[in-house]
């Protein structure tokens, strides 16, 4: 058991290693350069000492062919394991939770016996009507239910929201609220250009222009940078302060077509930044939506056909007389769409 969890462990750790390598280098990591890690990471991690070193290969073999079937278009792109199915595990019958608490201060756990138990709070034992065993960061934690009848449940509704990536904003989201677009990135893309020139005016193979190039590719860095820090930030945030999160399925090429547009989208990053918030969804248990994006900027909330180009910035609807702007209708559509998938 404690080495099914360990081995769940280190296939997300892996998975999200890779992620990250790619999105940082662009470049993906190989089975032998997580291996040759491999050391590093359990001298960083002793909790893993206790487990056998060619287990954790085997992990790291599976995540590969994970990886292989996807590149040969076999299956999707590897998902991280789902906590709640691999990580935890429930006791939902009754003489089992019963027998779980018969030992004071200590809970029984399926084939490992009594361990000794930390308690931060007291609770009725036998009231307990289930249990949930979780293993986080290398520790075990057991969550209690208790079931108490002459209280209403409170259900408390997952916090969903849905978010459109747009021009006159980087996203805004169905609660109104809204990310503006970071104005650094123009006047990078001004500090680029001029850069550029100043390359483009230097002799071939002269050391100045070496100089030059140099810069350029310095800019370059810096913009990447700021990008992916104001991209890991929003999407840190989002997936904090929403459970369920539906964004469009879009094809930025569609909407490439302009080259202005091209511009700003190649600024906004929005693939990037739709690449952040699921896999941090995915790393947190979060849920990520992803709707076909037709029809959302020309309908209305009342159903309504709604044409309208680009430069039209506000929604005015003739049948139901609503007047919003056009983004935040998007958004919440995309949200309506999402949960109707969910329904
Ligand atoms: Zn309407």
């Amino acid at each position: 058991m404690l080495n099914h969890f360990i081995s769940l462990n280190v296939y997300n750790h892996s998975l999200n290693e890779r992620q990250e390598t790619y999105m940082e280098t662009g470049k993906g990591l190989t089975y032998n350069q997580q291996q040759n890690a491999l050391p590093t990471f359990v001298k960083q991690n002793p909790e893993y000492k206790q487990v056998h070193s060619q287990i954790l290969q085997d992990v790291l073999r599976r995540l590969d062919s994970a990886y292989q079937h996807f590149f040969a278009k076999e299956a999707g792109y590897p998902r991280f394991k789902n906590r709640d199915h691999y990580t935890s595990f429930t006791y939902p019958q009754v003489d089992k939770v019963k027998k779980t608490f018969s030992r004071l201060g200590y809970v029984y756990l399926s084939k490992m016996g009594f361990v000794k138990m930390e308690i931060h709070r007291e609770f009725p034992a036998q009231e307990v009507s289930r249990v949930n065993v979780k293993y986080h960061g290398g520790k075990w934690y057991a969550n209690l239910t208790v079931e108490v009848p002459d209280v209403a449940s409170i259900e408390v509704p997952d916090k969903a929201v849905g978010i459109d990536v747009g021009l006159a904003h980087f996203a805004v989201f169905s609660d109104e609220t809204y990310i503006d677009n970071p104005k650094y990135f123009r006047k990078m893309e001004k500090r680029l250009s001029k850069t550029q020139h100043r390359l483009s005016r230097k002799k071939k193979g002269s050391h100045n222009r070496g100089k030059a190039k140099a810069k350029v590719t310095k800019v370059h860095a810096k913009i990447a940078n700021q990008r992916r820090d104001f991209l890991h930030q929003s999407s840190a945030r989002i997936v904090k302060n929403y459970d369920i999160i539906v964004m469009e399925d879009l094809e930025i090429r569609n909407m490439a077509r302009n080259h202005r547009l091209a511009k700003s989208i190649h600024d906004a990053g929005w693939g990037q930044f739709r690449n952040y918030v699921r896999y941090k969804c995915e790393r947190t248990g979060k849920l990520f939506i992803r709707v076909d994006p037709k029809g959302t900027s020309q309908t209305c909330l009342c159903g309504e056909h709604v044409p309208k180009d680009l430069s039209i910035r506000v929604h005015e609807c003739p049948a139901c007389g609503l007047v919003m702007d056009r983004d935040l209708v998007s958004a919440k559509l995309i949200l309506e769409r999402g949960l109707k998938t969910i329904a």
